[in-house]
C-alpha cells in the first residue's frame, strides 16, 4: 500500500480527478500538542477553486453520476473500505493534527463517520426516488402524477476542524448518496485530514474525475468564492454561527440553499429527583471530552437551586480528575485545543468569568506543560445564566453551573439562548422529563445519558443554531430537489 504522504511530502490539492499542488504555494498545518510544523498542505489560490467548481459542475451535467444510483452506492462502499485499508496512517495524522484523543478515533473522530459511509450507499439503493401521486382530475382534466426526486446539484461544502472526518463525511456520503457533485473547503486548521481522503479517491477508488474536489487553503475567502459562484447549487456549512450569517448573505445573491450546523450552548437540565450528584459528575466529564471542542456539547449545567453546592461538588470532582494530555495516550479524554487562538479565546472567556463576579470552582488557566494549546477543564459557579460565559459559545472544556427553581423554571432558562442545538435531561418521573422535553427547543436532547448520534438520526438547530438537518433521511433529502410529472390521460 502506498503511503497516503510519504514523509516530507505535502498533502495535494483533488480537483478533477488529479492530486495537484496548489497555486498560492504552502501553508504549515500545526500539531496542537506539540506546536510542531507537522508538515505543509497545498495553497489553493482563487483559480484552483474556479477550476475545483467547473470540474464538479462538468461532472454533475455531463455525466450519469447523478442518475446511476447503484453505481454511486457501490463507489460509496468502496470509498469506505479503502479508508479502512489506510485506517492507521489516517488515525496517526488525525491524532497529530486535530488533537484528538486516540480513544476517540475509534468512534466519532474516524471510524464511526467512515463507517456511516455504508448506511447512505444503502439509502441511495433503497430510497423510492420515484413515487405515483395517482390520477387525479386537477381543473378537471384527468392526469396522472409522478412525483421524483433528483440530485440537486454541485455542493459546496465548507466545514470546520473539531471533529473534521465526521463533518466531512456527514456532508460527502449524503451528497453524493444522493447523485450531487461536490467541492469540499475544509478548515485550515486541518488541512491533512481532509487531503488525505482526496488521495484515497483518486488513487483507490473509481468514482470519477470531478465528483469530489477537494481544496484546501489558508484563505477563508475560497469558501466565499464557493457560496457567492453561480454555478454553486448548495451550500452545506458546519461552523460557527458568524460565518454561517456571512455565509447566507453570500448566498442570497444567486439565490442557492444554504444548510447550516452552527454553534450551540446547549443546557443539562437535572430535576429535583434524580441524583444531582451523580447527574453533575456526568455533566461535568462530557464537557471535557475533546477539550470541549464539540458544537452540541451541554455547557450550562442547570441544577435545582436547594442542591446547587451538591452539583458543583461534584461536577467540580469530576472535572478536577481530568488532566489535560497527550492525544496519543489511550487513556486521554481531554486533549489540546486546535491552535494558540483557540487557547487565547477560552482563556479569554474564563477571565470575563471571573470579571463578571463568577467563581472559578475548579481549572482557569493552563496546565503546566511547556508546549502545546492546553487547557484546564474550568468549572465556573455563581453566575446568572445572563452572564457572558452562560450566553456565548466557549468551545473549551468550560462549564457553568446555573440554579434553577423547577421544571418550568429549567425550561424558561434552557430557552433562554440564542441557541437550540442540544440538550440533556436527568430525572426519574416520566411525565415531568416529557414535560422538560416538550419545553425545550433543541433539535436534538439526551434523556439520563442516552445517545442521540447516529448515521440514521437527524442531527441540527432551532434558532441560531442552524437551518435543516445531518444525517438520516431527512439529511439525506437536503441534497434532493423535487420533480412533480403531470401526464394527461386520455
Ligand atoms: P468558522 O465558522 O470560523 O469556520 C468554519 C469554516 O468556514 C472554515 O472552513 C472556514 O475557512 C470557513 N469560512 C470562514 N469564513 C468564511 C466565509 N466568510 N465564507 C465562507 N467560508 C468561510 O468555524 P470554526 O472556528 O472552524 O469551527 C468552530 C465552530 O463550528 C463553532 O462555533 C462550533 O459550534 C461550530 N460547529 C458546529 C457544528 C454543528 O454541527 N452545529 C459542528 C461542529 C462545529
Amino acid at each position: 500500500m502506498t503511503k497516503l504522504l510519504p514523509p516530507g511530502e505535502g498533502s495535494r490539492l483533488l480537483i478533477d480527478g488529479k492530486l495537484v499542488a496548489g497555486g498560492a504555494g504552502v501553508f504549515a498545518t500545526v500539531n496542537p500538542a506539540t506546536e510542531e510544523v507537522l508538515g505543509q498542505a497545498a495553497n489553493a489560490d482563487a483559480a484552483d477553486m474556479d477550476a475545483a467548481i467547473a470540474a464538479a459542475r462538468a461532472a454533475f451535467d455531463n455525466t450519469e453520476w447523478s442518475r446511476d444510483h447503484a453505481f454511486r452506492a457501490r463507489c460509496l462502499r468502496q470509498l469506505r473500505d479503502a479508508l479502512r485499508d489506510n485506517i492507521e496512517e489516517l488515525r496517526e495524522i488525525t491524532i497529530a493534527e486535530v488533537g484528538a484523543p486516540r480513544m476517540l478515533t475509534s468512534g466519532p473522530q474516524l471510524e464511526g463517520p467512515i463507517g456511516d459511509l455504508g448506511y447512505f450507499a444503502d439509502l441511495a439503493e433503497s430510497y423510492e426516488w420515484v413515487s405515483d401521486l395517482g390520477v387525479a382530475k386537477p381543473m378537471g382534466i384527468p392526469t396522472a402524477r409522478t412525483l421524483r426526486r433528483e440530485a440537486i446539484g454541485v455542493v459546496g461544502a465548507i466545514t470546520p476542524w473539531n471533529f473534521p472526518h465526521q463533518i466531512n463525511f456527514a456532508k460527502l456520503g449524503p451528497a453524493l448518496a444522493a447523485g450531487c457533485t461536490v467541492v469540499l473547503k475544509p478548515a485550515p486548521d486541518t488541512p491533512w485530514v481532509a487531503a488525505l481522503v482526496g488521495t484515497v479517491i483518486a488513487e483507490q477508488t473509481d468514482i470519477p474525475a470531478g465528483v469530489i474536489n477537494i481544496v484546501t487553503s489558508d484563505d477563508h475567502q475560497l469558501g466565499a468564492q464557493l457560496v457567492t459562484d453561480p454555478r454553486v447549487d448548495m451550500i452545506s456549512f458546519t461552523g460557527s454561527t458568524q460565518t454561517g450569517r456571512t455565509i447566507m448573505a453570500g448566498a442570497a445573491q444567486s439565490l442557492k440553499k444554504v444548510f447550516l450546523e452552527l454553534g450551540g450552548k446547549s443546557a443539562f437540565i437535572v430535576l429535583d429527583d434524580t441524583d444531582v450528584a451523580a447527574a453533575a459528575s456526568y455533566a461535568g466529564f462530557t464537557v471535557c471530552v475533546h477539550a470541549g471542542q464539540g458544537c452540541a456539547l451541554t455547557t450550562r449545567l442547570l441544577v435545582p437551586r436547594e442542591q446547587y453546592d451538591t452539583a458543583v461538588a461534584a461536577a467540580a470532582k469530576s472535572m478536577g480528575g481530568i488532566v489535560p494530555g497527550d492525544p496519543n495516550e489511550p487513556g486521554t479524554v481531554c486533549g489540546p485545543v486546535i491552535s494558540a487562538r483557540q487557547l487565547e479565546r477560552v482563556q479569554r472567556y474564563i477571565d470575563i468569568a471571573r470579571a463578571e463576579g463568577g467563581t472559578i470552582v475548579t481549572g482557569g488557566g493552563s496546565p503546566d506543560r511547556e508546549r502545546g494549546y492546553f487547557i484546564e477543564p474550568t468549572l465556573i459557579s455563581g453566575l446568572s445564566n445572563t452572564s457572558t460565559v452562560a450566553q456565548e459559545e466557549i468551545f473549551g472544556p468550560v462549564l457553568v453551573v446555573i440554579p434553577h427553581d423547577g421544571d418550568d423554571d429549567a425550561i424558561r432558562l434552557a430557552n433562554e439562548s440564542p441557541y437550540g442545538l442540544s440538550g440533556e435531561v436527568w430525572g426519574t418521573d416520566q411525565a415531568r422529563i416529557d414535560h422538560v422535553v416538550n419545553g425545550v427547543r433543541t433539535g436534538t436532547l439526551g434523556v439520563n445519558g442516552g445517545i442521540w448520534y447516529s448515521a440514521d438520526a437527524p442531527f441540527g438547530g432551532y434558532k441560531q443554531s442552524g437551518i435543516g438537518r445531518e444525517l438520516g433521511v431527512a439529511g439525506f433529502e437536503e441534497y434532493l430537489e423535487t420533480k412533480l410529472i403531470a401526464t394527461a390521460q386520455k
